[in-house]
């Protein structure tokens, strides 16, 4: 029976183990910015390939893309991210701490707060601030009227005055997508429906960042386009809320921590018309359940509003590129044509195609296959700490071991190594008592260690161990390679 895992010990063995660091920690660190150390950085690769294998490789109607976080202004106006992207904030009179409004709770003796909301409209009003209570001082009902404060992150590109311009680190990676679909329709063969992928970071100013690398302010994330005929989203939103639900389970996190939350109708974004989130049951929070990925039907909403903003050009460099003096400019009547419309030439008609969005957080999913892998079990009087990771997940799938470094075994266990690291993520391991080695092993997460040991040198076989069950095989060399890629699933 796994332990309930607390944070702090997923926190510690981050850091012990050096998964994960706080950035520019020799410094004192800088807020809500996470480093993935040498386990971390395997790990969160391990996690974007299987995203990229489930999403890309195996399907026939998904390509991928890789856009630059830097864009063109007007994408953001388009998109609705200048005047909107923004979350109602609330100033503390005591304290003078911000905090968002949805996120505040009825004092005086309130704990932490479930977080069930996305980024609000700006507009939204009717909230009622006098029970609430300040998460920083405690002072209940002395906040300042909710203001909008937008997410997105500004800086200067160019160098001369004359041409430099404001422009935004992207707040998601799916307006990189949306501006490429012309160019991927025009190159490729694809054909509707038919889905465009990319991973990538993402920068949001987050008013509040909690929880490690749950909610930062600048992380990565997965995110699918798939472009469909309208009348049909409905049955493709179906399909990809089970197939992301399912690859959750496949690598491993166990069912009973995971759910889906549909939003209800006023909770949905104003461009979506069904939303639904998959929710793990993290170890912080109140009620725990927490957003890992969102799978929404954007309709047509994003390439008719970039048929807008392509015809605001002139209206944008009028204003001298200043992205606040600019109106959108009104939808063409005859927009189902326009420039970002599929000609469908079977059946011989053009629509702007509907888009079903899963969107994914590669740190938060890192967050969650660490917090489920982790275990605590009593082995003999001692404690063994482990992370039972999915094989194709673990950072280093093979710790090859000499028993002692004499007789000759160093130099098997080392042309062993040579050979393994060229199929699999290895780590050769030569110092101190072996069930010391193990155990290192295991709470890196690593599945299965080969030792070379007295029997390797009469019969050319070696002790293959596993992770989780602690059983321990002989396999001869020869076969070796191919049964650790049978046990690995790799
Ligand atoms: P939240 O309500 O938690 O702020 P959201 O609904 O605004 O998230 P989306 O815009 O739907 O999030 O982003 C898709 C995914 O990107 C989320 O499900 C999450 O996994 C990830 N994500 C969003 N914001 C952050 C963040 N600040 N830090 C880490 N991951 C994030």
């Amino acid at each position: 029976m796994a332990k309930i895992t607390k944070l702090d010990d997923i926190v510690a063995l981050c850091k012990r183990r050096g998964f994960i660091f706080q950035s520019s920690e020799i410094y004192g660190g800088l807020a809500s910015c996470y480093d993935y150390g040498p386990l971390g950085v395997e790990l969160k690769n391990n996690v974007k390939r299987a995203w990229w294998k489930a999403v890309v490789q195996m399907r026939d109607d998904v390509v991928g893309l890789d856009c630059s976080i830097l864009m063109h202004p007007l994408v953001w106006k388009a998109s609705g991210h200048a005047d909107k992207f923004a979350d109602l904030v609330c100033e503390c009179r005591k304290c003078n701490t911000r905090s968002r409004v949805d996120h505040l709770k009825d004092g005086p003796d309130a704990g932490p707060v479930a977080e069930h909301t996305s980024h609000v409209s700006v507009g939204a009003g009717g909230w009622d601030l006098s029970k609430k209570v300040c998460p920083a001082c405690g002072a209940v009902g002395q906040f300042t009227e909710p203001m909008a404060f937008n997410l997105m992150f500004q800086t200067q590109m160019g160098a001369n005055v004359e041409d430099a311009m404001t422009v935004f680190l992207r707040p998601e990676t799916a307006q990189g997508i949306f501006v490429n679909f012309r160019n991927v329709l025009d190159t490729t063969r694809v054909k509707i429906p038919f889905g465009i992928a990319q991973i990538g970071k993402s920068f949001r100013n987050e008013v509040t960042t909690k929880a490690f690398i749950f909610r930062t302010r600048e992380f990565e994330q997965a995110e699918l386009e798939f472009f469909c005929e309208p009348g049909t989203d409905e049955q493709w939103f179906e399909h990809w809320r089970h197939e992301r639900f399912n690859w959750y389970l496949r690598l491993g996190i166990r069912k009973e921590n995971l759910r889906f939350r549909e939003h209800s109708k006023d909770e949905l974004a104003h461009y979506a018309k069904a939303c639904v989130d998959i929710e793990y049951r993290f170890p912080f929070g109140s009620g725990d359940w927490q957003e890992l990925e969102g799978i929404a039907n954007r309709t047509d909403y994003d390439l008719r509003q970039h048929q807008r903003g392509m015809k605001t050009i002139n209206a944008w460099i009028e204003s001298g590129k200043d992205l606040s003096k600019v109106t959108l400019a009104p939808e063409a009547e005859d927009y189902q044509s326009g420039p970002l419309s599929y000609f469908d030439d079977q059946k011989r008609c053009r629509y702007i195609p509907y888009v079903i969005e899963p969107s994914a957080g590669i740190d938060r999913s890192t967050l969650a296959f660490l917090v489920d892998a982790y275990d605590e079990e009593e082995v003999r009087g001692e404690t063994r700490n482990l992370l039972r990771f999915h094989p194709p997940l673990a950072p280093i799938k093979v710790a090859v071991f000499p028993l002692v470094n004499r007789e000759g075994m160093p130099d098997i266990a080392r042309n062993i190594y040579d050979d393994l690291k060229r199929y699999f993520n290895c780590f050769y391991d030569d110092k101190g008592a072996i069930g010391r080695r193990y155990r290192r092993q295991d709470e890196a997460g690593t599945p299965l260690c080969v030792t070379v040991d007295g029997q390797t040198l009469q019969d050319q076989t070696v002790t293959v161990r596993d992770r989780d069950s602690m059983e321990q095989v002989r396999v001869s060399t020869s076969q070796l390679k191919d049964y650790l890629r049978d046990r690995l699933e790799l």
